[in-house]
């Protein structure tokens, strides 16, 4: 399927967000979306001071290697593979059209992680705060790997601060428009619901798509001598999991057999999927054997060494930052996160 057409079936939802969202929160300024042909894995969110209007990039290639992962690989040969992430606990027969549309799903929760992440940028504050400490000149917050270390008045530790929260920000808007979604007819879910079989499923499945977009972007890559105080972003093992902690609390609130998530159910989640896709990047020539380490951590390191860091970042950069997001957010400050 051409690219142009997968874009075509996920804009008008967005832009309905995005609408919504204006009318709502009395936003002036204007958010665009836009798609560019840099043929890299990549999305932005900037200002543009001089019009008054924020910008969401996404390059086609994020449509395309995430439509391309998933329609290459959910279907007769991988038979496991679609059982897993139908989540239906039993036996199926093989059918090509379930398996489309188990596909097209995925995408579309990814799609829309990515899209949500960069509106969390504009929504919280963030670009609002980082053009008024920078020189002026419409920097973008993006999602590719670049390890930069000039990050325009923001520090590394900042800037992954942001990060993180931009992800807690699309999960919990994921989550509010799939459980609201799933009520509604007709609904944006329509041509998934035979996918879908509860809405229990819906949390699993958004998981499930957060762990692969993350194992995309290399999750299991063998690290570099990558100092954290340098980068722009820390491990995305550390970031994963503060992502589905997010799904955790946010399960917790519902007063509905969806509570008993926890990361004890979902960590081999992890494992189990990342054999797959580590494979599939390979054979794709997206990497080599050779960049991939062992990817089974210790519960030491799951536990402590991610957690820590992380923990860190909570205590000594939020507290900072939070109050100078505040006057750029358009949500309110207990909704910032924390
Ligand atoms: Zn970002």
């Amino acid at each position: 399927m051409s690219i142009d057409i997968v874009i075509k079936n996920h804009l008008p939802e967005w832009e309905q967000l995005i609408k919504e969202l204006r009318e709502k929160n009395k936003i002036t300024s204007e958010i665009n979306i836009e798609f560019s042909n840099k043929f890299i894995f990549n999305a932005t969110a900037k200002k543009i001071v001089s019009n008054d209007r924020y910008l969401i990039t996404i390059d086609r290639e994020v449509f395309n290697m995430i439509y391309n992962f998933y329609h290459s690989t959910v279907n007769k040969e991988n038979p496991q593979f679609v059982k897993m992430l139908s989540y239906t606990g039993c036996e199926m027969e093989y059918n090509e059209e379930y398996a489309k549309t188990l596909a097209d799903f995925y995408v579309y929760l990814t799609l829309k992680f990515i899209f949500l992440h960069e509106l969390g940028h504009i929504m919280n504050g963030h670009l609002g705060y980082y053009n008024s400490i920078n020189d002026g000149m419409n920097h973008a917050l993006n999602m590719n790997e670049d390890i930069a270390k000039n990050f325009n008045g923001l520090s590394a530790h900042e800037y992954q601060m942001l990060e993180i929260n931009a992800d807690s920000f699309a999960s919990t808007n994921l989550m509010i428009g799939l459980l609201n979604d799933f009520q509604n007819s007709p609904s944006y879910l329509d041509r998934y619901k035979k996918v879908i079989p509860t809405r229990n499923q819906l949390f699993l499945m958004s998981i499930t798509s957060n762990i692969i977009l993350m194992l995309i972007q290399g999750m299991g890559l063998v690290k570099g001598g990558l100092k954290l105080t340098e980068s722009k972003y820390i491990p995305k093992r550390s970031r994963l999991n503060e992502i589905l902690k997010v799904y955790i609390v946010f399960s917790n609130t519902l007063n509905t057999s969806e509570k008993n998530l926890n990361l004890g159910v979902i960590s081999p989640l992890v494992d189990a999927y990342q054999g797959l896709v580590n494979c599939y990047l390979i054979q794709c020539g997206y990497r080599n054997a050779s960049e991939f380490g062992d990817y089974k951590l210790s519960e030491v390191e799951l536990n402590n060494d991610l957690q820590e860091y992380i923990t860190k970042l909570y205590k000594e950069i939020w507290p900072v930052i939070k109050p100078k997001l505040a006057p750029f957010a358009y949500v309110t400050y207990e909704n910032l996160g924390g």
